[in-house]
């Protein structure tokens, strides 16, 4: 089913869902169940899959010289969101990304979700790969979101790359996008971001899911700059519980949000990261209980590797 649909049918309700990262390339597709396990009494509707793109590596040889290498370190995001949906029977939610992706790529891999049941899907950009300052879309790909949007839902025409081709197969995926309450890292303001954002919507995106913040405000504000601007589709407030002493830098420099003095000063109090996961978990239980009064369509919580933290907080509130 949809998400929107998912939405629809909760009629009013928060629903709860959460996102997981494939494993390190080398490990079992069991622990990523271990992870979903203890979460599914909370009935997601729905479970997003991180996409990884390639990375650069330098190996030193025995020469001395570096030799420059591709690796993708946690590949099988097309697999675990199909195992999802055969094991669980929820909606399984791939991200797909511009970045490394021709054109030509992006449509071969929505083929294949098609063909395996896949409903919805997460339409990104993606990042700089490290070695890179600035992102550079592949020669035959898309620079924005948008334009991977505007892909996605030609496809749900019937609109293929190869204009020749003789078709009578529509795709018929339900869009995601990504919002940020705080504005995207590039951008020159919050006001031009949403306008982006808006553009992402009028490509066909049915629905936003917001980068990690931890001050509500900076969301319902967002959301009111978002509906002052035209855009009607639910946005999906996501949520992150800090779990490390650690995070209190790594957040703010990879994700460019903020982290509330209150906050700060509870996690600096902590004398080791047992205690730091508790305020962290707390924190994001009152976050979840305000984001929930005020009505929004689903918590939709970061999990990354961690449903232990996850499943205390879906416990407090759901
Ligand atoms: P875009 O919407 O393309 O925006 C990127 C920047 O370009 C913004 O600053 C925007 O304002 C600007 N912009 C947009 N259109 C234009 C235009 N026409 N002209 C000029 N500027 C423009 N990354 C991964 O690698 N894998 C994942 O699985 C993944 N999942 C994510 C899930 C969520 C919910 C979020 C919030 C982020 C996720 N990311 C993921 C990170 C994401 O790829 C990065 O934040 C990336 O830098 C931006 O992606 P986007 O889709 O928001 O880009």
């Amino acid at each position: 089913m949809k998400i929107t649909q998912h939405i629809e049918k909760a009629n009013g309700s928060s629903l709860f869902s959460f996102e997981i990262l494939p494993p390190l390339k080398g490990q079992h597709i069991q622990s990523i169940y271990d992870g979903i396990d203890p979460l599914m009494e909370f009935k997601p509707p729905f479970i997003d899959v991180t996409y990884h793109r390639e990375e650069y590596v330098y190996i030193e040889q025995e020469n001395g010289l570096l030799e420059k290498r591709i690796v993708r370190k946690r590949p099988g995001t097309v697999g675990i969101c199909a195992a999802i949906q055969s094991k669980y029977g929820v909606d399984a939610v791939p991200h797909i990304l511009c970045g490394g992706f021709s054109k030509e790529d992006t449509e071969n891999f929505l083929i294949d979700l098609d063909f395996l049941g896949i409903k919805n899907v997460m339409a990104l950009r993606g990042d700089a790969v490290k070695s890179e300052t600035y992102f550079k879309p592949d020669p035959k790909g898309h620079c924005y979101a948008e334009g991977l949007v505007r892909q996605i839902n030609d496809l749900n025409k019937g609109k293929f790359q190869e204009e020749l081709l003789e078709n009578n197969h529509q795709t018929d995926f339900c869009v995601g996008v990504a919002g940020y309450p705080e504005k995207h890292m590039e951008a020159p303001s919050l006001d031009k971001d949403i306008e982006r954002l808006r553009e992402k919507v009028n490509a066909g995106a049915e629905y936003v899911v917001t980068q990690m913040f931890f001050n509500n405000s900076r969301f319902f504000e967002f959301v009111e700059k978002c509906r002052e601007k035209g855009i009607k589709v639910p946005i999906i407030p996501g949520l992150k519980p800090i779990a490390t002493k650690n995070q209190l830098t790594m957040i703010p420099h990879r994700f460019h949000v903020d982290l509330p003095d209150d906050l700060t000063r509870e996690v600096e109090k902590c004398r080791n990261n047992e205690q730091v996961r508790e305020v962290g978990v707390e924190w994001c239980i009152e976050q979840s209980k305000e984001l929930i009064a005020a009505g929004v369509p689903v918590l939709h919580y970061y999990s990354m590797g961690r449903s232990s933290n996850i499943r205390e907080i879906a416990a407090a509130v759901f």
